[in-house]
């Protein structure tokens, strides 16, 4: 059968065999396939999706197309984590150390920043010296002598994903949600840990908007995890608004420390402490323990030292003095008194990465002095005039009337008082019976 019958089998809303889904990846990883033919099978399985076993084909085809590292045979207790991507999303930086802490090995694929989404490899290259590029044997060293690796992806790890998620870029089939789940999954059993943990984030500054939606992609990814034989729990979590408060890199490695030194914004403090224990709960504690140990990490110190031989450990150098600091900072302050109606997340992070925290070219350079601090959350009460945030400029050169504009009108004031959004909506088994048909 020709590659050409499987499109349009795909097209006309059959699913696919086995040799199919492979012969596909394998276009994909040795170039056999023309890229006319891959993008049509893209958005073939954008308009008519793909079952669920075909799905896990496409996952096992796109992990088997580079290297297998397997942590689980030589260290079965490291955990991983992953995001979906969120704005003021700091909880890497911590969870890492935090879990380590607490005796529970972490190790990490981490990726640049997205779109509006900061990085949590840049993040961690604003601190001076910080070297994430390792292989599986400096990933084992970095585990043993530190308890928490953040790497960079290799180039050897799943080889068809970069060509299909370059592909899916510039073809509209990124929201596939079996096309995500096989890229996201395929590279986080590439690295191969044992217990895996999920933050599937909803809201307008994520790209599933609605919990409905988060809570399929969190179903499936770990549907997928399960199946492979990774214990792993997914957690719901709101991106409605930053979920911490500074939006950059270095600003983003001091609120990291803050929580850490058990300060901190409490809303990124609380999201990255419930992940963290589902976490822990995943590796057999006892919850109401997890817990427990977690609050005394951050409380005595603890969690603070795992830092600093988190950072040493990866070539980097902990004085926090040495973190760049922005050259100049703006208020941007409330045009009229009122209740916080909305914040527009993804409008803050497009902000923040032009501003400096991300980059308009791939060999951009960032500032790592620039960023946002968001002072308002949903639900407050400002009066005229009070600072809702404060725009960090850096190194890059900015238009500040338009950026602090852009600043503000992500704020939305209004009259009446709202609730603010849930932080932790909950986890796929305790919402499962939510959602008829799953
Ligand atoms: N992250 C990934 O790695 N892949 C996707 O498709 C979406 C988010």
């Amino acid at each position: 059968m020709s590659f050409v019958e499987a499109v349009a089998a795909k097209r006309d809303g059959e699913e696919l065999n086995r040799d199919q889904v492979d012969a596909f990846v394998r276009g994909a990883t040795d170039g056999s396939l023309p890229r006319e033919q891959l993008a049509a099978m893209l958005m073939a399985i954008c308009c008519r999706g793909m079952s669920a076993e075909e799905t896990n084909w496409l996952t096992q085809g796109m992990l088997h197309s580079g290297e297998m590292w397997d942590l689980v045979s030589a260290r079965p207790d490291v955990v991983d984590k992953h995001s979906t991507g969120g704005v003021g999303d700091t909880v890497s930086l911590i969870l890492a150390p935090l879990l380590s802490a607490v005796g529970v090995p972490v190790a990490m694929m981490a990726g640049r920043g997205l779109g509006h989404s900061q990085g949590t490899l840049d993040k961690l290259d604003a601190i001076p010296g910080w070297d994430s590029t390792r292989d599986r044997d400096g990933t084992l060293e970095l585990i043993d002598s530190c308890g928490a690796a953040i790497i960079a992806q290799t180039d050897e790890v799943a080889p068809a994903d970069r060509t299909l998620y370059a592909l899916r870029d510039v073809t509209a089939t990124v929201p596939s949600l079996p096309l995500i789940v096989a890229s996201i999954m395929s590279k986080k059993l590439a690295l191969g840990a044992g217990t895996l943990i999920l933050d599937v984030k909803w809201g307008s500054g994520a790209f599933r908007k609605t919990i409905e939606d988060a809570f399929e992609l969190a179903d499936a990814l770990r549907q997928v995890a399960l199946d492979t034989g990774v214990r792993c729990e997914a957690l719901i979590t709101d991106m409605n608004q930053p979920l911490g408060s500074a939006l950059g890199t270095a600003c983003e490695v001091r609120a990291a420390l803050a929580v850490l030194e058990g300060k901190g914004d409490p809303p990124l403090r609380e999201a990255t402490i419930r992940l963290c224990q589902e976490a822990m709960v995943l590796r057999g504690w006892e919850k109401t323990e997890a817990m427990s140990a977690l609050v005394a990490a951050l409380g005595d110190g603890s969690a603070r030292a795992a830092w600093e031989r988190m950072v040493l450990a990866h070539g980097g150098d902990p004085d926090e003095d040495r973190l760049a600091q922005p050259l100049v900072t703006y208020e941007v302050t409330a045009p009229e008194s009122g209740h916080i109606i909305s914040c527009d997340g993804e409008e803050l992070g497009r902000v923040a990465a032009a501003v400096g925290a991300g980059r308009r070219r791939v060999e951009e350079e960032l500032a790592h002095g620039a960023g946002i601090v968001v002072h308002s959350r949903i639900g407050e009460v400002v009066e005229k005039g009070q600072p809702l945030a404060t725009l960090l400029v850096g190194e890059r050169e900015v238009d500040t009337i338009r950026t602090i504009d852009r600043i503000r009108g992500a704020f939305e004031i209004g009259s009446e008082s709202v609730a603010p959004p849930a932080l932790v909506v909950g986890t796929v088994d305790e919402l499962a019976g939510n959602f008829s048909g799953q």
